[in-house]
């Protein structure tokens, strides 16, 4: 179901919040064995929130959302809940605060299920990289629900939950959005406040909405927008009701097709897109080829500042504020050794000696900078043109589950996700159409700071196609 859905099932008195939290719990504990999208199942605190959910709506004391349910990727950190990034490192970290975005979605009324597996740190894109196991799809149990936010996408997907918040720096909401067949928007850079969110790399990270609609996307972004003084990096912009742009007429408008993004994409990727197309040109939206050009170069950029800057980030988990520690250390230097040897996955220690290396070796960090700015300025001269583009989420669906693969082709799939986290664009992922029975979808962008416009484009597609509607059949 999708919130709107629950909101009307809970209003017309079809199931009480009480039995519609009871069953997710009883079926997320029951798939949890084969999926493995939850880390925390917030059984407890649930129900009592039920409860009392039932009970204000029974004296019409409710907010609009009193009741529904949602999931947060295992980052966020949650008051008095086991927060783990996916890592043996936070195994026992319980937060004593909230962060911005969790503050806002429990002051609306909506009840937290639990906390949902992720890849180590947000370093990954197939979500084989978590201490708790990785994340199965739902679609197909012997495929990945892609990373880093594949335990959300993979609960969305199954029908375990109807949003969740994930975070995306390099594409971690995008590309397992993409996999399981859901919506999932990263938005602008500085756009949301990321107080509270553990960090991987702070000038990439954003969070952003995971749903199976751009409506209920909307929906969470109206709750979670808006001005926090606890991040500088969040700026204090106009609040919106998002749900209000949602049907602006789209007569007139141009989208780009990047041609860098279509030169190698599969015949059967390319087809579909082409289908996308034709749903917009029939409204009378006009196509355009542009040029994006140094898409190689960004994986190299990007890697180098995300690198550089997790192992800044985590250099705090060394044995002594929090976290999991060696006991009883000969010393000091052994206590940091062994906690961050023992602690840290095998990705995660990779990309923290990248990292330090790297912030000795100023020069690469610079020329990464300067590419980053390269493609930040091809962008905005692209928007000059255009109001949108469309570019691949990805050039194939999810891989098989531990295929052995060459780490430089890994990362390589990060290709058409990476640019627009560089640029600090916003861009969803909608689901438009199956390959071989798995989900694929497309990436919509728009300028800075236009998420109205964004959501705009992606709603008028699911208003005029089925794709994001189809359920696997797992519960
Ligand atoms: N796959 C990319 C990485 O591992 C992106 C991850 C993310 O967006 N958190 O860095």
């Amino acid at each position: 179901m999708t919130i709107i859905d629950i909101i009307k099932g809970l209003k017309n008195n079809h199931f009480s919040c009480y039995e519609l939290i009871n069953f997710l719990l009883k079926t997320i504990k029951k798939n949890n064995k084969s999926l493995n999208n939850f880390i925390t199942i917030e059984y407890k605190n649930a129900l009592k929130d039920a409860n009392k959910s039932d009970f204000l709506r029974k004296f019409n004391q409710n907010n609009e959302l009193h009741g529904v349910p949602i999931a947060f990727k295992d980052l966020f950190c949650t008051k008095g809940i086991k927060t783990t990034c996916g890592s043996k490192m936070l195994t026992n970290f319980i937060p004593t605060y909230n962060s911005t975005l969790i503050e806002r979605i429990k002051h609306a009324g909506l009840i937290n299920l639990g906390k949902t597996n992720m890849d180590e740190f947000a370093m990954g894109s197939f979500n084989e990289n978590s201490f708790f196991g990785l994340v199965k799809n739902p679609w197909n149990l012997k495929l990945v629900s892609g990373g880093s936010s594949g335990g959300s996408a993979s609960a969305i997907s199954a029908g375990l939950i109807p949003v969740s918040l994930g975070t995306d720096t390099g594409g971690s909401i995008r590309l397992p959005s993409s996999f399981c067949g859901i919506t999932g928007l990263k938005t602008s850079y500085g756009f949301l406040s990321r107080y509270g969110i553990i960090s991987y790399s702070s000038s990439l990270d954003q969070a952003g909405p995971m749903a199976h609609t751009v409506k209920d996307c909307a929906i969470l972004l109206n709750i979670i927008s808006g001005y926090d003084t606890f991040d500088s990096t969040n700026l204090n912009l106009q609040k919106n009701n998002y749900l209000k742009f949602l049907n602006n007429s789209l007569k007139g408008k141009k989208i780009g097709l990047p041609i860098e993004y279509f030169k190698n994409i599969a015949a059967k990727v390319s087809y579909i897109i082409q289908e996308t197309i034709n749903v917009y040109t029939k409204l009378g939206i006009e196509f355009f080829d542009i040029s994006l050009p140094y898409i190689d170069t960004a994986i190299s950029a990007y890697y180098i500042i995300a690198s550089a800057e997790a192992a800044s980030n985590l250099a705090k988990y060394d044995g002594i504020k929090f976290g999991y520690y060696k006991r009883n250390p000969k010393s000091l230097e052994e206590l940091y050794f062994k906690t961050r040897t023992k602690g840290f996955g095998k990705e995660v220690k990779n990309r923290i000696l990248i990292g330090a290396y790297l912030l000795n070796k100023y020069n690469y960090l610079i020329k990464a900078k300067k590419i980053r700015k390269i493609i930040y300025n091809n962008f905005i001269k692209s928007f000059k043109k255009v109001d949108c583009i469309f570019i691949p989420t990805t050039n194939y669906v999810a891989k098989q589950i531990h295929t052995k693969k060459n780490k430089t082709l890994n990362i390589q799939e990060d290709i058409y996700t990476i640019s627009v986290n560089l640029a600090g664009l916003p861009s969803i992922n909608i689901p438009i159409g199956f390959v071989n029975k798995c989900p694929i979808g497309l990436q919509v962008i728009t300028p800075h700071f236009t998420e109205h416009l964004l959501l705009n484009i992606a709603h008028y597609f699911q208003q005029h196609t089925h794709w994001h509607l189809n359920y696997p059949n797992v519960l």
